[in-house]
């Protein structure tokens, strides 16, 4: 795949081609992604149910990598979804049925291995969680 077209699995709403690829469950000190099925999402209008603004604290959107523009971006790959993989404990035993797999940028750098840590990641980590703040941080605020 053209590196150009990768997906971020932890984009923003307004973002290009955004569409989300998972519901925020758990509790706000233990998140957990419940992703979704491609038939849930057909029928599915997050529009209707929740604000852009508010979108990122209920859902996880997949979104066109915006690369240079972002601040996890080194200019060789994405240092996320390296945190991601090396900095927390993997929460689930198997790959998640996740339908952004095919285009992830953070499955293409870093292998199965950031697939089963990537349930625990909010991209708007809710108030009182510290869990994931490790991981959406870019590495120079950190
Ligand atoms: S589960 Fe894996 S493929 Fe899906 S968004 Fe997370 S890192 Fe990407």
């Amino acid at each position: 795949m053209n590196a150009a077209a990768y997906d971020c699995p932890s984009a923003q709403p307004d973002m290009t081609d955004a569409r989300p690829i998972g519901l925020l469950s758990g509790s706000p000190t233990e998140v957990r992604i419940a992703f979704f099925k491609k038939e849930a999402l057909q029928a599915f209008d997050w529009r209707a149910h929740v604000s852009d603004a508010d979108a990122t604290q209920v859902l996880r959107f997949g979104a066109r990598c915006e690369e240079k523009r972002c601040g996890h971006f080194d200019g060789h790959s994405c240092q996320l979804g390296k945190r991601v993989r090396d900095d927390l404990d993997p929460v689930v035993d198997h790959l998640p049925p996740c339908l952004l797999r095919p285009s992830c940028r953070w499955h293409a750098e870093r292998g199965p291995s950031v697939c089963l840590r990537c349930p625990q990641v909010a991209t708007m980590v809710p108030p009182a969680s510290a869990l994931a703040a490790i991981a959406v941080t870019p590495a120079e605020a950190a």
